[in-house]
């Protein structure tokens, strides 16, 4: 079995003063059996060396260095105290125009730079609705997963864009069809796909973590609004524990 992983995913949120959040955190986690990754804007991954819980970025350049005006390479990340990556989240997908192409880039510097890279997948509310969602993760993973990626080096995210900051969640049903679709499509194309973490994203709280955690092949979650408030991670950590 793969183990767990809650990561939290603070978005364009988070000042010095909110790093109090993880003091919470670690009074009640710091030992944890699972694994907890916290993704804070990349002003504050300096700020957070004294935490026990991995720290990651929520994006990284493709390339090594260079003319890049405002962006963060993978090694500037790992540099600052990053051990992760997000790659490919829906919000850079749609805001900045990411292609698979672009994410695969994305997840191999990552890999360059000795980052563990969360790559994110998920359909729209129109693509579900036009029964394509197996076939969008298909594009996804096929486009988006380096042939590079092994279970050390990779985490995938299923995140059905629709869900995202909603507080609309699919059935157990549709996030079990979804997950062991990807299982099957990791297995089929990496030796160690069993073992790759497939975390599920999209309105994760406290009273529904529980019921997504027992679907198969849900080796986490990814979360994005209840991981600013320790009160809010807390519950959702103890389920995964
Ligand atoms: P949410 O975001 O938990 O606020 O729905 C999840 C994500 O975007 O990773």
């Amino acid at each position: 079995m793969p183990r767990k992983l809650a990561a939290g995913n603070w978005k364009m949120n988070g000042l010095r003063a909110s790093l109090i959040e993880l003091k919470h955190l670690e009074d009640k986690h710091g030992d944890a059996d699972v694994d907890i990754l916290i993704c804070p804007p990349a002003t504050l991954i300096g700020a957070c060396e004294d935490t026990p819980f991995d720290i990651g970025g929520q994006d990284c350049h493709m390339g090594e260095s260079g003319a890049h005006t405002g962006d963060l390479s993978a090694e500037m990340l790992a540099d600052a105290g990053a051990s992760y990556v997000l790659t490919g989240h829906s919000e850079r997908r749609t805001d900045h125009h990411e292609t698979d192409e672009m994410i695969a880039a994305k997840s191999q510097a990552s890999y360059d730079a000795g980052l563990i890279a969360v790559i994110c997948i998920g359909e729209t509310l129109a693509e579900r609705e036009a029964e394509t969602t197996l076939a969008v993760i298909d594009r996804q993973l096929a486009g988006s997963v380096p042939d590079g990626a092994d279970h050390e080096n990779t985490v995938i995210a299923y995140e059905p864009v629709w869900a995202i900051g909603t507080g609309k969640v699919p059935t157990t049903a549709q996030i079990a069809e979804v997950h062991a679709h990807i299982r099957s499509r990791l297995t089929a194309r990496f030796a160690d796909g069993a073992h790759m973490r497939i975390l599920y994203g999209g309105s994760v709280k406290g009273s529904n973590a529980a019921e997504i955690f027992s679907v198969a092949n849900v080796d986490g979650a990814l979360v994005g609004g209840a991981s600013l408030k320790a009160a809010d991670f807390s519950p959702i950590i103890t389920a995964l524990e």
